[in-house]
């Protein structure tokens, strides 16, 4: 069986590899299918198809979206679009460019919480100067020894109602679907499991994403727990979702899961690559 895994990130957004060395710890792991999915971000793609191509690894184009919907920040992921369409660069290009002010905010909100220099200690981390993300804050306050990890700065800083959080307003849904669909790409709910919504307020979610002409959600994902796995598996049934696998790789050690390590798709789902190959 085919080992796929659709989402990833290099340092092109807030991972720490460069994305041909993202091909080769994917293919490591025993990947045969491998998608990268920076966050707004496109730059990766090149060096990654050449890296997958010279690893006998089927590469699949992506991107992951960041949009704002009933005020929460959900992610959208792209599958199998052409990056070099005009209007999902121009989206993407919109949709980065209030992240350096966003980081300059968080920065003084850190530095009220009694943590100085932030700004510049994240910057330290970052790959793209267009792309400074959390995850490169909460890099440097494991740095400076404010948290023992990752996860504990986002929970303790970073996250909605903590000091460093500063709420910041995305793309829309449908801006996002459009432009990936408007790519010739197949759009995917990252991660449906990690939002806080209401059990009414996620099925209105994907109505909307259905009816926008989204295709699929993650099932199987290092941001899922594995008691979300079948939960997710029923919603995509019940919404006729197709369903999508994949790490959110981001760098060695810093979350549960590597390259490797998911199980399949539970059985009686259609996987969003079921007609690529
Ligand atoms: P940003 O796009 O700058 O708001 O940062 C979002 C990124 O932060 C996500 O893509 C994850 O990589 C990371 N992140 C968000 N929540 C958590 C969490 N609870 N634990 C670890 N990383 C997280
Ligand atoms: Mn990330
Ligand atoms: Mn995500
Ligand atoms: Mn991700």
């Amino acid at each position: 069986m085919l080992k796929v895994d659709l989402h990833c990130h290099s340092n092109v957004s807030d991972g720490v590899l460069a994305p041909a060395d993202v091909a080769q710890h994917a293919r490591q792991g025993g990947v045969d299918v491998w998608a990268l999915t920076d966050h707004d971000e496109i730059g990766g793609i090149a060096a990654a198809r050449v890296a997958a191509a010279d690893l006998g690894m089927q590469f699949v184009s992506g991107v992951e979206i960041s949009i704002t919907w009933a005020k929460e920040t959900v992610h959208i992921v792209g599958l199998r679009l052409d990056e070099t369409n005009p209007a999902l660069l121009a989206g993407l290009a919109c949709t980065r460019s209030g992240r350096d002010n966003r980081g300059r905010e968080i920065s003084r909100q850190l530095e009220l919480a009694g943590i100085p220099g932030a700004y510049e200690g994240a910057l330290k981390y970052v790959g793209n100067p267009d792309l400074m993300s959390r995850t490169h804050f909460a890099r440097y306050l494991v740095e400076v020894g404010a948290c023992k990890n990752v996860p504990e700065v986002f929970k303790k800083y970073l996250s909605e109602g903590k000091p460093g959080y500063v709420p910041h307003c995305w793309a829309s849904l449908s801006d996002a679907v459009g432009w990936i669909r408007g790519a010739g790409g197949v759009a995917v709910i990252a991660h449906p499991g990690r939002y806080k919504f209401s059990d009414t307020a996620q099925g209105v979610l994907f109505d909307e994403f259905k009816q926008l002409g989204g295709a699929a959600i993650e099932v199987v994902t290092g941001s899922h727990t594995p008691d979300q796995y079948p939960i997710y598996a029923e919603h995509a049934r019940r919404y006729g979702f197709l369903a999508s696998r994949g790490t959110d790789f981001h760098a060695p050690g810093e979350a549960r899961v590597d390259f490797g390590l998911l199980p399949p798709l539970p059985s009686n789902l259609t996987p969003v690559w079921h007609d690529w190959f």
